[in-house]
């Protein structure tokens, strides 16, 4: 179950090279002052302005990003119920129980996308397949 603070959130770039704000509400007019928050504060670091940019604008979108993906992985697995999907032969979440566990050490894009679901909400991956 998500807990996190609904989006969306924005980057805000703080100016004279401080970093980046993540915020849900600021710099929109038609926000309720009780609806603007901070979600996290991102300083510079050895990476290039425009890689920090780039990590600011991806953290930004991570509760849009989640939807979408949860939405899709949603889809998928309602349709896997009726078709019968073909197991991806190098993914070790597929192949499970079928074939020695070394010779599969990658996952599927499927499998990949339920993994990053899980890393995000804190949960341990294992909805039903
Ligand atoms: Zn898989």
């Amino acid at each position: 179950m998500t807990q996190h603070t609904k989006g969306p959130w924005r980057a805000v770039d703080q100016g004279k090279g401080f970093g980046f704000d993540i915020v849900k509400g600021w710099n929109c007019p038609k926000a309720n002052p009780d609806q603007k928050y901070k979600i996290a504060e991102m300083k510079l670091n050895k990476f290039s302005i425009k890689e920090n940019k780039a990590n600011a604008r991806l953290i930004a979108a991570a509760p849009e990003l989640l939807e979408a993906l949860s939405g899709l992985i949603s889809k998928i697995d309602f349709e896997r119920q009726v078709i019968d999907v073909e197991p991806d032969s190098g993914c070790i979440e597929c192949t499970k129980g079928t074939v020695p566990n070394s010779k599969n050490t990658g996952l599927c894009d499927y499998h990949k996308a339920r993994a990053a679901i899980a890393k995000a909400e804190g949960s341990d991956g294992r909805r039903s397949r």
